[in-house]
């Protein structure tokens, strides 16, 4: 079975060429997607799809380097049990104690949560960190089952830490081990600051193991570098340099905010990349990103605070220009390097069969030449009009196929309203 995208303007998202006619969008994503000119319609059988775009524009779908499902019940939960003084407070009264409280069920709402607002802002391949110490083995599955059943691809980590004890460590060693048996996915660590020497070792032999990455908060807080260096005697990135975990070309160093020059020109000769939640940032007031030195590796992410990768873009740029004068096609590059990071690391999902179809009516011309502008300031979520993930239509006229979103709304809802009871209940 194919798709058949009638009379679509195509937009190649890395050089904004535009090239009209129908597409043919194979689900096998080995295969590449197929053009033809406007006066040639590609033969069509009974088993194909043809959905007309005359008028619409098409391009690819996009990537999310650096997520957080786990966190999507806490939007209105209220804030930390404490009013926190520093961001580790943040960590220990807000976040930690939500994943804490998190059981089968929360985890199961969060990721179908997530997936759902990921396929309707046409984000279709999702790079994830999770974290339930209490309920870690497994938990992996349960958020692939319900992105496999929404149709967004991922690539997903356990957060190890020892900041939970013993048993929570060892759990999340055996959540990411057996996960990694049958599934594409990553090494998670929570950050330098709650990850013991052993910790840190294991984690790169894991990775090592099965031909795997790290993906890890890196100096996002000045503590994580002053808790660092006291402790251990070196800064972040030179702790996790020694230790090998950025010998893989799968590592994601996420944040990187409090880095000096020589961790700089460590991840520059590296083959890691660096993802960006400048909004993130901002709302934890930890500083501002900085690619300087590092731009070439740089992707962007949400850091769980929503699911759309043009707005992670419009806030990269317009925040990115004070603080390093970022370029608009820079900030662009950043947007499609997640597409770079995964394709060069031969995960699966995220081949050229994964496109949106936008319905966006510009008051001027898009051409080549122009189509950054329109995409940091003119195209929005509400102008994706159908979202095709591994070759399928998985949201059609705004409205996701794959789910009775009605049916399934009041559902989350409860179980949100049992997360907060439990996360409430908790003293610290
Ligand atoms: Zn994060």
């Amino acid at each position: 079975m194919s798709l058949i995208l009638k009379n679509a303007s195509y937009i190649d998202y890395a050089s904004g060429d535009i090239t009209k006619g129908h597409l043919k969008v194979n689900e096998n994503e080995q295969l590449p997607l197929e053009f033809f000119n406007e006066s040639e319609m590609p033969s069509v059988s009974v088993h194909d799809v043809v959905v007309e775009c005359e008028g619409k524009y098409v391009t690819r779908s996009f990537a999310c380097g650096h997520h957080h499902a786990y966190s999507a019940l806490s939007r209105g939960m209220g804030g930390p049990l404490k009013p926190p003084a520093n961001f580790y407070e943040t960590l220990k009264y807000l976040w930690w104690a939500l994943d804490k409280s998190l059981g089968k069920d929360a985890i199961e709402a969060s990721a179908y949560a997530t997936a759902i607002a990921c396929a309707k802002n046409g984000v279709t391949f999702i790079i994830d960190h999770h974290a339930s110490p209490f309920a870690s083995v497994g938990s992996l599955e349960v958020i692939a089952d319900a992105f496999d059943k929404v149709g967004v691809s991922h690539l997903l980590c356990y957060e190890i830490s020892d900041r939970d004890g013993e048993k929570a460590l060892n759990d999340g060693f055996d959540a990411t081990a057996q996960y990694l048996e049958k599934n594409q996915g990553l090494i998670g660590l929570h950050a330098s600051f709650t990850v013991s020497e052993s910790t840190l070792n294991r984690a790169v032999q894991m990775a090592e193991k099965y031909n795997s990455g790290i993906h890890v908060h890196t100096a996002e807080d000045i503590y994580d570098q002053t808790f660092t260096m006291q402790n251990y005697h070196k800064s972040v990135v030179e702790r996790f340099h020694k230790a090998g975990a950025l010998q893989f070309a799968k590592t994601i160093l996420v944040h990187c905010l409090h880095l000096n020059d020589n961790e700089r020109k460590i991840i520059a000769e590296s083959p890691v990349y660096v993802a960006e939640n400048i909004e993130s940032n901002l709302n934890n007031n930890v500083g501002f990103f900085n690619g300087r030195g590092i731009s070439k590796k740089v992707m962007l992410g949400t850091d769980g605070m929503h699911s759309n990768m043009l707005r992670s873009l419009k806030a990269a740029y317009i925040i990115g220009q004070t603080s390093e004068q970022l370029a608009m096609t820079e900030a662009c590059e950043r947007l499609n390097r997640t597409h770079e990071y995964i394709a060069s690391n031969n995960f699966k999902g995220d081949a050229a069969n994964n496109l949106v179809v936008l319905d966006y009516a510009s008051p001027t011309p898009v051409t080549r030449d122009n189509y950054f502008g329109h995409l940091v300031f003119g195209i929005e979520s509400a102008d994706i009009l159908h979202v095709i993930a591994k070759g399928k239509i998985i949201v059609r006229d705004r409205k996701l196929l794959t789910f009775d979103e009605e049916a399934v709304s009041k559902k989350l809802s409860d179980t949100a309203a049992s997360l907060w009871y439990v996360y409430k209940k908790q003293k610290v």
